[in-house]
């Protein structure tokens, strides 16, 4: 039976900017019901169940109607919380190449950071924000819900989770401290290299 990967890092590693108590709720009880009603509305289609999850939310055209909602909602879920861990990591440097792009699409830091952070608070409801390469253009963009960047085509490399599990516990309804303290824990290292990555596969193509 397939089950839902561990947190790459201790609960209380991002500590004090996202707490231990609301990383593991996050986890363990609302990551963990996406992944479980995913693989529930998939069951009975064993072409589904061998295919990869982006894959899916890759091609959602290809989904039966009957459960095409539960794939966006519980896939989506699945998939963006997967993501979503591995770009978090305290006490890293904003540097490499991505660096360079957004101070060379942006003109400053500060500037990626206002654009990013409106995008944030303007999410209505919940949803996500993401630094994302749409046809190898730099964007800051929002999802409702749980609908993935994924299924637009597009290459996510920073996301953020506004839903109010992700941070109600610590900052209530304060989504604008949460937003700053998020500055502290991107992991820029990891942003790098999904950068770079679609860098070497445009040169493959
Ligand atoms: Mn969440």
């Amino acid at each position: 039976m397939k089950q839902l990967e561990n947190l790459p890092y201790a609960y209380n590693a991002l500590e004090p900017y996202i707490d231990e108590q609301t990383m593991r709720l996050h986890h363990d009880k609302h990551h963990q019901t996406y992944f479980d009603k995913f693989l529930a509305a998939i069951e009975n289609y064993p072409e589904l169940k061998n295919e990869n999850v982006k894959e899916i939310l890759r091609h959602l055209n290809k989904i039966p109607s009957e459960i095409k909602t539960a794939v966006v909602n519980h896939g989506g879920g699945y998939y963006n919380h997967n993501f979503f861990w591995t770009i978090l990591k305290k006490d890293v440097k904003f540097e490499g190449e991505i660096s360079k792009e957004i101070l060379k699409k942006w003109g400053s830091f500060d500037k990626f950071k206002e654009e990013f952070k409106n995008n944030a608070l303007g999410v209505f409801g919940s949803g996500w924000t993401w630094l994302v390469l749409d046809k190898n253009e730099l964007k800051i963009v929002k999802t409702a819900n749980q609908d993935s960047v994924i299924s637009l085509n597009m290459i996510p490399l920073l996301t953020i989770d506004v839903w109010e599990h992700a941070y109600y516990l610590k900052y209530q309804n304060k989504r604008m401290d949460y937003v700053e303290a998020f500055f502290n824990v991107i992991n820029w290292k990891k942003v790098n290299e999904y950068y770079l990555e679609v860098r070497k596969n445009d040169k493959n193509k």
